[in-house]
């Protein structure tokens, strides 16, 4: 386990009525059921709903960063993890033994597996779906 650190923004979110489109608004009751939901009034129509969380919210969400941009791996990337799983190289050309390669395998599919698990962070929500497809491809990592 390592603590990682990212910026992240503030953003609001709201939600609105299904029927006439106006503001979804907190009645102030937690339908005490698993997992739990509140109950909205439509600010407009009076339409209620038992939403799955309380709105108006506040989130965060991660600033994407350009590893996590989904720019994708550089040659210069692959050259220095081929060089880090221990490439030999001669007359600018990289050769890799049998067990050279599985380390840089790994090495990619680690790199594939994180820019994948940050795609998931940026699209974070209070329901935590995205959340824990993110946790699932970080654990495709350890065995
Ligand atoms: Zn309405």
């Amino acid at each position: 386990m390592t603590e990682r650190i990212f910026e992240v923004r503030q953003i609001g979110v709201e939600y609105t009525c299904d029927k006439c489109g106006g503001f979804m608004r907190q009645t102030g009751i937690m339908l005490p059921v698993d997992p739990p939901r509140w109950r909205h009034k439509c600010d407009h129509c009076n339409e209620t709903a038992d939403l799955s969380g309380a709105y108006p919210a506040v989130r965060w969400k991660r600033v994407a960063t350009d590893h996590s941009r989904g720019a994708g791996m550089t040659r210069d990337d692959i050259i220095r993890m081929a060089r880090e799983a221990g490439a030999h190289e001669k007359y600018g050309v990289l050769y890799l033994l049998p067990e050279e390669l599985e380390r840089f395998f790994a090495l990619a599919a680690a790199a594939e597996r994180e820019a994948c698990a940050d795609i998931c962070d940026q699209h974070a929500s209070v329901e935590g779906i995205a959340q824990r497809c993110a946790e699932r491809i970080r654990a495709r990592g350890k065995k």
